[in-house]
């Protein structure tokens, strides 16, 4: 079988809506596969908790691109999975909160932030070159050579119930009807910025989650990128 740690360089990316399942299915593939994970939901996350911890406006652009210009975001791949690392303090803990989740679609909106974020991401495929990586724009727009893509999605509702259970798993309160309002609503935001939309990339392979386990998905994800791998053989 082919073994994904001889190959010299290996990006899978999968992108999709909020609540699609990419985070845990994308963390699971990269354990498969024996690669990194890198959540690049993360990272806008992380700068929308670092623009309310320091009382700027997530609205405000050019108060966030000024203190975007100072920041200093890590990830410490050797926590499971990597944690987000700002101005050398761990913020992981931080980035599910409601503030965060709310202020992150103006965050993302942010042209500098995407810019900044999106060097920052392609610096890391380039050191870490075998890497599941999971957003809204990988394929489309950071990693638009990358050897497999994948778009999952599935319906508002399944997502809704799917986050809440998520919440209500980790001990946190949640409404369905709220998140599936909010998951509309970033929805909209991502389809629709002029920057890196959220979009299914011609040559990603996408797949419908609604009825399918997260086992499931996994599955199928790690057979195809097996059959890639596998025909990409003599290029190793
Ligand atoms: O995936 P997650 O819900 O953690 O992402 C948080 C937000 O970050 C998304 O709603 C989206 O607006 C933004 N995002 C993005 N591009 C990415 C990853 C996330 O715009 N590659």
């Amino acid at each position: 079988m082919t073994d994904s740690q001889q190959v010299s360089k290996l990006i899978v990316t999968i992108d999709g809506p909020a609540g699609s399942g990419k985070s845990t299915v994308a963390r699971m593939l990269a354990k498969r596969l024996g690669v990194d994970f890198l959540d690049t939901g993360a990272m806008y996350r992380g700068v929308a908790a670092a623009a309310i911890d320091s009382d700027i406006d997530p609205a405000s652009e050019e108060h966030v691109n000024s203190m975007c210009d100072q920041l200093h975001m890590r990830f410490n791949w050797d926590a499971d999975p990597p944690a987000l690392k700002i101005d050398g303090r761990d913020v992981t803990h931080r980035l599910r909160d409601a503030d965060v989740t709310r202020a992150v679609s103006d965050i993302a909106a942010n042209p500098h932030v995407r810019r900044m974020l999106v060097r920052a991401q392609r610096w890391i495929g380039n050191e870490h070159r075998r890497i599941v990586t999971e957003g809204r724009d990988q394929g489309s727009v950071v990693f638009r050579d990358a050897q497999v893509k994948f778009y999952l999605d599935a319906s508002p509702q399944v997502r809704a119930k799917r986050r809440t259970l998520e919440l209500h798993k980790a001990g946190r309160e949640a409404d369905e009807q709220k998140i599936l309002q909010q998951i509309i609503y970033r929805d909209e935001r991502d389809r629709s910025r002029r920057d890196g939309p959220l979009v299914c990339p011609d040559d990603a392979i996408s797949v419908d989650t609604s009825d399918m386990s997260i086992e499931q998905v996994v599955q199928t994800l790690h057979e195809k990128v097996q059959q890639v791998m596998e025909g990409a053989g003599g290029q190793r």
